[in-house]
């Protein structure tokens, strides 16, 4: 039978001439057990933050902060290039394409600084560069060690509207190209390898599927191919039960239920971007994520359910950089709608809510927002409320300081009475002041927010309550 696997590695898995050598060694490990293999890949560590820094620029730093940064991309991926290829035709030919696209870089950083402006579609088609340079380098390198592989460029297949920096997949169209254009490539004997992150609208604009969204690459691919496993290459053995740059001591889990990995991803753990699962889940894929620096280790495998004799608590992350937003006044009681409102202006602004809690009392509405985005959502919901603000109906609108939203998951608190409990004496014990609290209603997990510089200390103490 022809097996299908998804591969994706990630910036730090790509990043240097080593890592790019661990990537290559994985590929022909994978070659042994799988018929057809794709191969996802990040662009090199840093590179996407360099680009977009400098396109987001005032204008008037643009030109010098692109030359700084054009000069950086070359040596990066030239650098790796003549570490790894020794064909000198074909390290040219990789250098001359990197190069290209550096100029592609130039050109679009200064249309921005002459507009004035960049737009969400500009800052894509910059951000775009990172993946398709990596993309380069990455089949070159690949194909100097023996193994026969084509790249191609997600642009071609994944198929998404037109909401830049955040684009949505069709699903059914991606299909189609993707398996029009991979197929052939596959039979052939071919890996394909692809980039992640991007992908373009039907007019052929390039567009991103957000941050971190190279994971999401793999599994809209993974689902629409359709392939047995997906695999996430990254710097760590795993998912783990917390962030080990908080808890060295953080352990690697090496199953994680659907429900937890779902609330994990969504509260800040970097490790797996939060749109990779549904696709995985819907379409029966296995997931496990590895680490390149490691890759005899096991990993995480992700499962349907907790097994009967798993840890209550399994793992804690958090999400930093948040404000919480309060709408109070006594005149709210009982005015219908009030929430519909505010959400409805909140959204108005693009801003995503993560965590809602509101007063039984309905005296007021409290939600966190991404800190960046307060300013931007008060001024909404003033404009939203004006009448209630002047009749004295809404007392005020307001946010908090930064905050961070710790959440601790597990799919076992549900059948175990006092967990809240505990976790609250334990942050109380700690001295870390809880501001407001959230149960996710899958009851797989508990989100208390407090204060952005209680975060370490917050993760620190909930993770001693994971019993090992
Ligand atoms: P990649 O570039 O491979 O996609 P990321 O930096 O996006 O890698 O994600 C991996 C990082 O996620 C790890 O280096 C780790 O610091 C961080 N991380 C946060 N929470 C967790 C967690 N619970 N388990 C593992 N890693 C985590
Ligand atoms: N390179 C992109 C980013 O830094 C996508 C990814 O790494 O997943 O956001
Ligand atoms: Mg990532």
């Amino acid at each position: 039978m022809q097996k299908t696997l998804v591969m994706k590695f990630g910036g730090t898995s790509v990043g240097s001439a080593k890592a790019l050598m661990n990537a290559t060694q994985i590929i022909r490990d994978a070659k042994k057990d799988w018929t057809r293999i794709v191969v996802v890949t990040s662009a090199m560590a840093g590179v996407t933050n360099l680009l977009l820094d400098s396109a987001r620029l005032p204008t008037d730093q643009i030109v010098g902060s692109v030359s700084d940064a054009e000069s950086k991309l070359r040596e990066k991926h030239f650098s790796a290039a003549e570490a790894l290829i020794k064909n000198k035709s074909l390290l040219e030919e990789t250098k001359k394409e990197i190069n290209k696209l550096i100029e592609i870089f130039v050109n679009l950083c200064s249309a921005i600084q002459i507009l004035g402006e960049a737009s969400p579609r500009a800052l894509d088609a910059v951000a775009s560069l990172g993946e398709r340079m990596s993309l380069r380098l990455l089949t070159a390198v690949v194909n100097e060690s023996g193994i026969k592989a084509k790249g191609i460029e997600s642009t071609e297949f994944i198929v998404t509207n037109s909401n830049f920096q955040n684009a949505h997949p069709d699903f059914l169209t991606t299909k189609e190209k993707t398996q029009a254009l991979l197929n052939p490539i596959l039979d052939e004997g071919n890996i394909v390898i692809t980039t992640g992150f991007i992908g373009a609208n039907v007019d052929g604009a390039v567009t991103t599927l957000g941050r971190g969204g190279s994971d999401y690459s793999a599994a809209i691919i993974g689902s629409v191919l359709p392939s047995d496993d997906v695999w996430i290459w990254t710097d760590v053995d795993g998912v783990m039960t917390t962030d080990p740059r908080i808890v060295s001591s953080a352990k690697t889990l090496s199953e994680i239920s659907y429900g937890e990995i779902a609330e994990l991803a969504y509260y800040g753990a970097k490790v797996l971007h939060p749109k990779t699962i549904r696709p995985v889940v819907e379409a029966g894929i296995g997931l496990r994520i590895c680490n390149t620096f490691n890759p005899t280790h096991e990993g995480t495998r992700l499962i349907a359910s907790r097994k009967k004799n798993g840890r209550v608590i399994k793992a804690v992350t958090a999400i930093q950089k948040q404000r919480l937003v309060t709408i109070e006044g006594r005149g709210m009681l009982g005015v219908p709608g009030v929430a519909a409102r505010a959400f409805a202006a909140v959204a108005s602004t693009k801003t995503s809510v993560p965590l809602i809690t509101q007063a039984s009392s309905e005296q007021s509405i409290c939600f966190a927002v991404p800190a960046e985005t307060a300013d931007n959502v008060l001024s909404a919901l003033e404009k939203t409320f004006a009448h209630e603000i002047e009749d004295d109906d809404i007392d005020r609108v307001w946010s908090t300081d930064d905050v961070s939203i710790v959440t601790v998951v597990g799919a076992g608190m549900k059948h175990t009475p006092g967990v809240a409990g505990k976790v609250f004496s334990q942050l109380g014990n700690n001295g870390v002041n809880v501001l407001a609290i959230a149960q996710g209603s899958s009851e797989v997990s508990i989100s208390l927010v407090v204060d952005a510089n209680d975060t370490e200390n917050a993760v620190k103490a909930l993770h001693e309550l994971i019993v090992q």
